[in-house]
């Protein structure tokens, strides 16, 4: 029996999520089975995981969404985001949205140069005043 072809389903923005009728088909076509670790998905509120993810360019399509279990859903998505981190960071410093880290500075103390307290050799004082003689 051939089956009616349905056109794909695509979302109208990178978050738009797919409808149900669109969740039961990625289900059905991937045999109920949690495409990271392989297991049978058997309980509601299995993830749609964009494989590639959107992030690396991967498009919010029917074809390119995979069921899969939550908790490992969530565990891939947080290995991706620690792998992801260094990049990001170097990428905001590479283009200057990120100033790196500093303390404030303050100008500090102003530098003072030392003067001796003495003269060794200096000279003898010179008067001031002379006594006029009458
Ligand atoms: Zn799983």
């Amino acid at each position: 029996m051939a089956r009616r072809t349905v056109p794909e389903w695509v979302g109208r923005r990178p978050e738009s999520m797919p409808p149900a009728r669109v969740r039961q088909r990625i289900l059905e076509r991937e045999n109920g089975l949690c495409h990271i670790c392989g297991g049978v998905i058997d309980k509601p509120g299995w993830h749609a995981d964009h494989v590639p993810p959107l992030k690396d360019g991967g498009e919010n399509r029917e074809s390119m969404i995979k069921p899969a279990h939550d908790v490992c859903h969530r565990r891939l998505t947080a290995q991706q985001a620690i792998e992801r981190a260094p990049i990001e960071r170097k990428k905001l410093k590479h283009t200057g949205a990120a100033r790196p880290k500093k303390s404030i500075r303050s100008p500090g103390f102003a530098k003072q140069t030392k003067q001796p307290k003495f003269q060794k050799r200096s000279l003898p004082p010179i008067p001031l005043f002379r006594q006029v003689s009458k």
